[in-house]
């Protein structure tokens, strides 16, 4: 399983499937991409190889798009089909995200998010999450940063996940506990990865990030890395 992305001047669709063929050997049951075009947020996966993914997307139109994640499933949650396949939306649409782990108090959560009006659609523990955040963003009028660190305070589990809002697609947030995630960053782009292989030929310059550390990774800007626990810090 393996997770890739991508947000520069760049047309983020070649960068983000040759990144998850790059991930193939890490093993999976399906694969996805969302891409943001500047109007419409395409979201498409598929069980299967990353091939069968780039046939589907190709015969449906890519979208351009300067930003764009990509991710390899290995399920947990939810048997290895179409629905169940990464990237999930947030109930919105605004959000998306993936997630490679496991979030083990899904069921909790999910329940409660029900109780506030949440539908889902799949039957993984990811979809929880990326509606967890989007619940605490707007409940406490947060930045997507924040939000995703005080959804992440609430889980117990293992992750590697990238975030992004189609309100503000400057920005990935990005955090690791347990699955790896490096950060390769390039003049006036950024690559996010499971491993470095998916952005060796842009660039050398690496962030990884350690267990329990989060990055907001904006463009324009250097690379804030966090840690989740520490809540006054993003
Ligand atoms: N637990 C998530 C799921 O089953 C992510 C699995 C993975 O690591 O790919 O969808």
């Amino acid at each position: 399983c393996g997770i890739v992305g991508y947000i520069g001047k760049r047309d983020a669709y070649p960068i983000v499937l040759k990144g998850l063929q790059r991930l193939e050997y890490r093993g999976y049951d399906s694969a996805g991409i969302a891409l943001y075009d500047g109007v419409n947020l395409n979201v498409c996966k598929t069980k299967g190889k990353v091939l069968d993914l780039k046939n589907k997307m190709e015969a449906e139109g890519v979208s351009q798009g300067n930003i764009g994640i990509g991710h390899t499933r290995w399920a947990t949650h939810g048997v290895p089909n179409d629905v169940n396949s990464h990237p999930h939306y947030s109930n919105s649409e605004d959000l998306v995200i993936i997630h490679n782990g496991i979030i083990e108090n899904y069921d909790a959560l999910k329940k409660e998010l029900i109780k506030r009006g949440y539908t889902f659609k799949s039957d993984t523990d990811t979809e929880v999450l990326v509606n967890l955040i989007e619940d605490v963003k707007n409940k406490e009028n947060v930045k997507l940063g924040k939000a995703v660190q005080i959804a992440l305070n609430q889980t117990i589990g293992a992750y590697a996940i990238a975030v992004f809002d189609r309100n503000k697609p400057d920005e990935i947030v990005v955090a690791r506990l347990g699955s790896p995630l490096a950060i390769g960053v390039g003049e006036d782009e950024f690559f996010i990865a499971s491993d470095a292989s998916p952005f060796i030929e842009f660039t050398k310059n690496a962030i990884y990030l350690e267990d329990g550390e989060m990055a907001i990774v904006r463009l324009g800007r250097e690379v804030k890395v966090r840690e989740i626990k520490n809540d006054s810090s993003v």
